[in-house]
């Protein structure tokens, strides 16, 4: 538990941004299920898929409810899809670690160091969390990546750069500017070219053009290092699950998974421990040579 005596409101926002957290997971779930099928994401008001029945709001309270419930519907008492709770955990846990990280307030920095840290960074990093969940949930139901999240994304990234030039760890709005057109360009290019050739060896689609357009939103937001790193990152997770799909449930090789959640697993680990690897990076590409 940290406490700081600067700052006594500090306990009170960490309670609160996970609270944040766990209300936005439960609006990530009502898109989640509404974004493919084409439908409102604010009206109607939530209702049971088995009975139709509608929510009233103290059944609606996020993970609290679904735990009181014991993941039951209340009327037909048929089992809700323990998925709800799950991203309303996971966004919760997220929201936290963002605000224990880059919040102004604390000098300790307990998961790792940051160049330069703004007020802005932490809705800025929790509104882009809540679009690598989206696009996960998304794809591994769906198949799909929606373009609201991935040109959403793009565009909502080079909008904010600018705004909050901390995000890629400058201090002027152009040289953020520019940091995000890149990683926009390069991450898109990259995967648009991994995929044309992946297309021309094994002679059918290797890669979704909604994954193209999703690393596109990560390097608008994240820049050209952040678009290396989730690239190998990405598949280097891909390697690892897939090969233990296929030895543990005797999936074939051939069998098409989604590709997003690998990009945005990668894209979240560069939020927490990023810089720290680069600066590692640095640090050994700088290093005198022994000896000397
Ligand atoms: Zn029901």
């Amino acid at each position: 538990m940290i406490f700081s005596e600067d700052f006594p409101w500090y306990p009170f926002f960490t309670v609160l941004s996970f609270l944040w957290g766990a209300a936005t997971g439960s609006f990530l779930n009502v898109c989640i299920y509404r974004i493919p099928r084409d439908e409102s994401v604010v009206k109607p008001r939530s209702h049971c898929p088995h009975c139709n029945q509608l929510i009233p709001w103290y059944l609606n309270i996020p993970i609290f409810s679904y735990l009181m419930l014991m993941g039951r519907c209340r009327f037909c008492k048929a089992r809700i899809t323990p998925r709800y709770v799950l991203v309303e955990l996971l966004v919760a846990a997220l929201f936290l670690l963002v605000w224990l990280k880059y919040n102004v307030v604390m000098g300790a920095r307990p998961l790792g160091v940051v160049p330069i840290v703004s007020a802005g960074l932490v809705p800025v990093l929790w509104l882009y969390v809540s679009g690598l969940v989206l696009a996960t949930f998304v794809d591994f139901e769906h198949m799909i990546i929606p373009d609201s999240v991935s040109i959403g994304g793009m565009i909502v990234g080079v909008i904010l750069s600018p705004l909050v030039p901390a995000m890629h760890g400058v201090d002027t709005a152009l040289a953020a500017l520019i940091q995000s057109a890149i990683g926009l360009a390069l991450g898109f290019g990259m995967l648009w070219s991994i995929g044309k050739l992946g297309s021309a060896i094994f002679r059918k689609p290797a890669m979704g053009f909604g994954d193209v357009k999703l690393i596109g939103a990560i390097g608008a937001f994240t820049g050209w290092q952040g678009v290396l790193f989730t690239v190998v990152g990405s598949s280097l997770v891909g390697s690892v699950v897939g090969i233990s799909l296929v030895l543990v449930g005797g999936k074939r090789m051939q069998s098409r998974i989604p590709y997003g959640p690998y990009l945005a697993v990668a894209a979240v680990i560069w939020i927490f421990w990023g810089q720290t690897w680069w600066q590692a990076y640095l640090d050994l590409l700088t290093r005198p040579a022994l000896g000397s």
